[in-house]
C-alpha cells in the first residue's frame, strides 16, 4: 500500500437528512478512525453544513477539496458514505475523473468496506450513487406533492399561526376577526394603512408574534386571500379553502385592487392637510400646495418655480378654508346628496353585481381546471395554458370593479345629516379627506383683497362631484 501523507476527509450534513443521516461530527469521527487505522496523515477535513447535494446547491468545501485533489495536494479521500460525497451520478463521474487525472488511488468509505477503485467496487459505487439520487429525487417530489395536495384540498399550509385564525389554521379567532373586518371596512373607505397601523397600536392589538403592526405586515395580512377563505399556493389562488372566510371575496378583490391602484399612483406622505390637491389657483389654475413656514399658520399656496409651475400669486390660510369646505360638504350630504349618491350606487351596484358574477364564473372555471389538474386529467402545462386567459379576465374585471367603487368613502356614513356632523370630528383626517373627495371635485380660490384679515367665503368656489 502506498504511503498516504495528505488525506482529505469530507463530511456533509443535509437538510433532507436520511440514508446515513449522521451528524457531521459523527461522520468526521468515523473517518478519522479509518485514517488512523490505516496510518494515514489527514491534511484537511472538508465539511459542508446543511447543504443538500441533490438540490444542486453549491458546496464550497466540496469544491475546495476537488481543487486540492486536482492540484495534487491530496493523495486520498475518506468519506462516511457515498451519499455524503455526491447524490447525482453525473457529479460522481466528475469526481472520478478528477481523482483519475490526479492519480489518486485511495478513496474509502467508512460504510462501504469494498475497495472502490477496483472494477467491482467502482460498479458498486455507481449503483449506490444512482440509488441515492433516485431516493432523493422521489423524496423531494413527495414533499412537493404533499404541499401541492394540501393546497388543492384547501388545507392550511401549516407553520406559524395566521392572524384571525387559531393555531390549526381552520378555526376563526373571533376577536381578531372583528379587528380584520373593521380594518377592511376602513381601508376600503379610504383610510391609509399607516393610519390603521396607528389605530392598532392605540388599541393594543399586536401581531401573532407579539410585535407592533407595521404597514408592510398589515398590507400583507389585509391583501391575503386567506382572510377571504381562499387557498393560495405559490401566488395563485387555487379555490375555496377549508377554513371560514372573515371578509367576503368581493371585499378581498376590492382591497387588492385599491392597493394596486395606490401602488400605481405612488406613495404619498401622511396627510396633514384636509384639502391637499383639491384647491386651484384662481389666477393660473395651478394646484395649490400646502405649506407651512416656520412660525406661521398653515396655508395653501400657489407656488412658482420649475417643480410647481404656478404663478405664485395666491395663498389662503388653511384653517378657515378647511372649515368652510367641511361645512359645505356636510350641508350637501345633509340635503339628500347622500340619498342621491345612494341612488347612483344602486345603478353602479347593478354593474358591480354583473362584474362580480363574471368574476365568480371565471373563478369557478379556475377551480374546475385545478380539480382536473389534481385528478391528473390534464397535465400541468395544459393547466397553466388554460389558466392564463381566465386570470387576465379576472384582472380586467377587478379593475372595472375598482373604477365602479369610486364612492366607497361615503358608504356606511350616517345618512342623517346631524349625526354625520356630530361624528365628523371623531373621524381621522384620511377618512375626512376621503369623504370630501367623494363629494368635491375641486375648489377654485380667487385672489384675496390686499390687507383683508378674515377669509372671504366668496373667494372659494367649489366644483362638486355630487
Ligand atoms: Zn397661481
Amino acid at each position: 500500500m502506498n504511503e498516504v501523507r495528505a488525506a482529505a476527509i469530507y463530511a456533509r450534513i443535509s437538510s433532507d437528512v436520511e440514508g446515513s443521516g449522521l451528524g457531521v461530527e459523527r461522520q468526521l469521527e468515523d473517518c478519522r478512525k479509518l485514517a488512523k487505522s490505516r496510518g494515514w496523515t489527514v491534511a484537511e477535513e472538508y465539511r459542508d453544513d446543511g447543504i443538500s447535494a441533490y438540490s444542486g446547491t453549491r458546496r464550497p468545501a466540496y469544491q475546495r477539496m476537488l481543487a486540492d485533489l486536482a492540484d495534487g495536494q491530496r493523495d486520498a479521500v475518506i468519506v462516511y458514505h457515498p451519499d455524503r460525497l455526491t447524490r447525482r451520478p453525473s457529479e460522481l463521474e466528475d469526481f472520478l475523473k478528477v481523482i483519475d487525472k490526479a492519480g489518486v488511488r485511495q478513496v474509502h468509505f467508512v460504510a462501504m468496506p469494498t475497495d472502490v477503485m477496483t472494477g467491482d467496487g467502482l460498479l458498486l459505487l455507481r449503483i449506490t450513487a444512482a440509488v441515492a439520487a433516485h431516493e432523493s429525487d422521489t423524496k423531494s417530489r413527495r414533499v412537493r406533492r404533499k404541499v401541492e395536495q394540501n393546497a388543492k384540498l384547501g388545507k392550511p399550509h401549516g407553520g406559524r399561526r395566521a392572524f384571525g385564525y387559531a393555531k390549526d389554521g381552520l378555526a376563526v379567532n373571533e376577536d381578531e376577526a372583528a379587528v380584520i373586518r373593521q380594518l377592511a371596512t376602513r381601508f376600503l373607505a379610504g383610510e391609509s394603512l399607516r393610519s390603521l397601523a396607528v389605530w392598532l397600536e392605540d388599541q393594543g392589538v399586536k401581531t401573532v408574534v407579539g410585535n407592533q403592526w407595521r404597514t408592510p405586515t398589515l398590507r400583507g395580512m389585509l391583501a391575503s386571500p386567506r382572510i377571504a377563505g381562499l387557498r393560495q399556493h405559490q401566488g395563485n389562488v387555487l379555490g375555496k379553502a377549508q377554513w371560514s372566510a372573515i371578509i367576503t371575496e368581493d371585499e378581498h378583490r376590492r382591497i387588492v385592487a385599491l392597493m394596486q391602484q395606490k401602488a400605481r399612483s405612488g406613495k404619498r406622505a401622511p396627510r396633514s392637510y384636509l384639502l391637499s390637491g383639491l384647491l386651484r389657483c384662481g389666477k393660473c389654475n395651478a394646484t395649490l400646495y400646502s405649506a407651512r413656514r416656520a412660525g406661521t399658520v398653515r396655508r395653501y399656496v400657489c407656488q412658482s418655480g420649475p417643480d410647481h409651475g404656478g404663478c405664485g400669486g395666491i395663498y389662503i390660510t388653511a384653517e378657515p378654508v378647511e372649515l368652510l369646505i367641511r361645512d359645505a360638504v356636510l350641508i350637501r350630504l345633509e340635503r339628500g346628496k347622500v340619498a342621491d349618491a345612494m341612488a347612483g350606487w344602486a345603478a353602479r351596484d347593478e354593474q358591480i353585481a354583473a362584474v362580480a358574477e363574471q368574476l365568480a364564473d371565471d373563478q369557478a372555471q379556475l377551480e374546475e381546471l385545478v380539480a382536473a389538474y389534481a385528478a391528473k386529467q390534464i397535465p400541468m402545462r395544459e393547466w397553466l395554458l388554460a389558466r392564463a386567459p381566465i386570470e387576465q379576465r379576472i384582472k380586467a374585471a377587478e379593475q372595472r370593479m375598482m373604477s365602479l367603487s369610486g364612492n366607497e368613502a361615503l358608504r356606511g356614513l350616517p345618512s342623517n345629516g346631524a349625526a354625520l356632523r356630530g361624528s365628523w370630528d371623531g373621524l381621522n383626517l384620511d377618512r375626512q379627506a376621503a369623504i370630501v373627495r367623494a363629494v368635491l371635485d375641486h375648489a377654485v380660490i380667487a385672489p384675496g383683497v390686499l390687507g383683508a384679515r378674515a377669509v372671504d367665503p366668496n373667494r372659494v368656489e367649489p366644483v362638486w362631484r355630487l
